[in-house]
């Protein structure tokens, strides 16, 4: 890195890294121009977008929604919060957004930070590891060597999530006997290093199984960490017992007052079992309501309907969410009937390029774009709301097509994307422009 100036790397990464470098002046997209590093930490001063397009309302014919309405304004941002929005004024002095369209910041709710490729040279995952048990066998054998250089790798998928207009992710972490505690305390360093542009939360992933490996003791550990989360792995498959694994990561997060979120593969009845178990648990201890999360839960989208429709009334009532990849294979998950039945639905790239997964992009725009494409949601209403599968359930009109957001108060991590409404966004995967990060100019393409 030493052998490129610092202007040339920013040019070249098309980012504009906070914590590195920052804004020029506050109140202006930075274009290529490194202030003193003193200055990074700092949050951004009061400034203002112009020319910046938000959805106003739907235009209606025959009781259909036809066309997205949208109009011109200007946008104050201070504190890391928008502070207002203003009618347009195209002589203001302020960063020109040239028309395009303001979104809130897209969120990769389910991603492993730790241990990607990303960064390195393309390798594409192999044949032989079919099982999870084959895979924690070949991470056994190579995590020594990917810690090496975890904490680079990390900044540099958090790079790019940040120009597919990402500013948040829910990163497991593996927490087992091989890594120890390093891939946390890498990544630690990757977040540190990236805090005033990119927030994160998470997940001690005990991806070799708790007792399976014996991780219960770093799980202990990690769980007195900066964790956010206890996650959890196909608890009957790797464990071989459903109650003995749920059973010790509740108590994991009651003892320190943490979510869970647990990846569950395993389908059939010991699957099945897992979801109702956890579920139980849930609400036996209010505590983990709205915190608890179930990943893939491909167990869900091989259920009979009265079933299915069973589960998801409980899910919804217990308040405990499903991260859901889309798709998987061809694995198509249930989220209209989740949906419908109000339970919390969030997803993920999950991997870029490991040795589980070589598909992500980077995008959750691209998989709101899927989702759409799934489930046949190809009219101008259906399409905007997609749009909250990548927004973590922020849209910016209601399904009356009341403005919503943004509202003087809210965060202000925003991305300005080169699309005339939300429907053509998710249709199209919209080119991101820019990437505003609580305030924090981060990314300009
Ligand atoms: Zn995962």
């Amino acid at each position: 890195m030493e052998s490129i100036s610092r202007k040339t790397f920013i040019k070249s990464s098309g980012l504009l890294l906070a914590g590195e470098i920052l804004v020029k002046k506050a109140g202006a997209f930075a274009s290529g121009a490194a202030q003193p590093a003193e200055t990074a930490s700092k949050p951004a001063k009061k400034w203002m977008l112009k020319n910046v397009r938000l959805e106003t309302g739907f235009v209606y014919e025959d009781g259909e929604v036809i066309a997205t309405e949208t109009g011109l304004f200007r946008v104050e941002i201070e504190g890391g919060k928008i502070k207002a929005v203003l009618p347009n004024d195209p002589k203001a002095d302020a960063t020109d957004a040239k028309g395009q369209l303001m979104l809130p910041a897209f969120r990769d709710m389910h991603i492993h930070l730790d241990k990607t490729y990303y960064g390195g040279p393309w390798k594409a995952r192999l044949a032989k590891n079919r099982s999870v048990k084959d895979m924690i066998a070949f991470e056994q054998k190579t995590l020594p060597e990917l810690l090496k250089m975890s904490t680079y790798r990390a900044e540099k998928i958090i790079e790019l999530l940040q120009s597919k207009g990402t500013n948040f992710a829910r990163s497991h972490v593996n927490i087992e006997p091989t890594s120890k505690l390093d891939s946390l305390k890498n990544l630690q360093k990757a977040i540190e290093n990236k805090k005033d542009s990119f927030g994160t939360e998470l997940v001690a992933f005990p991806q070799h199984g708790v007792f399976y490996s014996h991780s219960e003791q770093w799980m202990k550990e990690a769980a007195a960490m900066d964790i956010d989360f206890i996650g959890g792995l196909d608890p009957n498959a790797i464990d071989g017992s459903v109650e003995k694994q749920i059973d010790f990561i509740v108590q994991l997060a009651l003892d320190h007052g943490k979510g869970i979120d647990i990846h569950l593969h395993e389908g059939g009845e010991p699957g099945l079992k897992t979801v109702e178990y956890l579920t139980q648990k849930v609400i036996e201890n209010p505590a983990l309501a709205g915190k608890t999360f179930l990943s893939h839960c491909f167990v869900l989208a091989r259920l009979e309907k009265p079933k299915l429709e069973e589960v998801s009334e409980k899910l919804a009532h217990a308040r405990v969410g499903v991260i859901s990849t889309i798709p998987f294979g061809s694995t198509i998950m249930p989220i209209p009937t989740l949906y419908r039945h109000g339970v919390t639905v969030m997803t993920g790239n999950d991997s870029i390029v490991d040795h589980w997964n070589t598909f992500g992009s980077g995008s959750v725009l691209q998989k709101s774009n899927l989702m759409a494409q799934l489930y046949g949601q190809s009219t101008e209403l259906d399409l905007s709301r997609c749009l909250k599968l990548a927004t973590c359930g922020i849209l910016p009109l209601d399904e009356k097509g009341k403005q919503q957001w943004p509202k003087a108060g809210d965060e202000a991590s925003v991305v300005l994307v080169d699309a005339s409404c939300s429907a053509e966004a998710v249709a199209r995967i919209s080119p991101v422009k820019a990437l505003v990060h609580r305030g924090n100019p981060v990314y300009r393409n």
